[in-house]
């Protein structure tokens, strides 16, 4: 899975994703007035990956509305400091039996041990017991073990591929925008 993360490629298409998510969101217009949208992209500095210094959001060009619009991200999760890769994967691997591994990785990443804990606090409680999960835990044709979060995710999607991690991602992204309460805060 350290090669997941070290995989160019995994990047680009992350942001491939993210662009098509954003030219959907603009195009579909105002959810309020239907009046055109311009861009007004939320700064980000997030850690562990690629300098993605914004992330895409639009507001309602018309006087009076002016609302906002943010689409779903890959790349993004919710307000987390490090790249929504990293938040999975780490995450994820934690619940291995290589601590060694996890060491090294946290070491590389420079992720504190707080941090890692938020985040599995955040999985096993604020990530199942959000109505995402709850509308979507269905879906899957055996039982995920929800103190395996996200690990048992992954595998599910057979995340530690390319092609899997692209799809867990995409199934995540709807976590990402304000529309889906309780999940994004952290
Ligand atoms: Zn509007």
């Amino acid at each position: 899975m350290e090669t997941m993360l070290q995989d160019r490629r995994v990047y680009e298409l992350l942001e491939k994703v993210d662009r098509d998510l954003a030219l959907k969101a603009q195009a579909g217009g105002c959810e309020h007035c239907g009046g055109i949208l311009h861009r007004g992209n939320y700064t980000r500095k997030p850690r562990g990956g690629p300098a993605w210094d914004s992330r895409y959001s639009f507001c309602c060009s018309r006087e009076g509305c002016r609302k906002r619009k943010t689409p779903p991200s890959v790349r993004f999760l919710g307000r987390k400091v490090y790249v929504g890769v990293v938040v999975v994967l780490v995450s994820a691997m934690m619940h291995g039996l290589n601590e060694g591994r996890v060491k090294r990785l946290r070491l590389e990443l420079e992720i504190d041990r707080r941090t890692l804990a938020r985040w599995r606090e955040w999985w096993i409680h604020t990530f199942v017991q959000g109505d995402f999960w709850r509308g979507e835990r269905g879906r899957f044709w055996h039982a995920i073990t929800e103190e395996k979060m996200p690990s048992e995710l992954v595998e599910a999607f057979g995340g530690w591929q390319r092609e899997g991690l692209m799809k867990l991602m995409k199934f995540l992204s709807p976590i990402t925008t304000s529309s889906c309460k309780g999940v994004v805060a952290m």
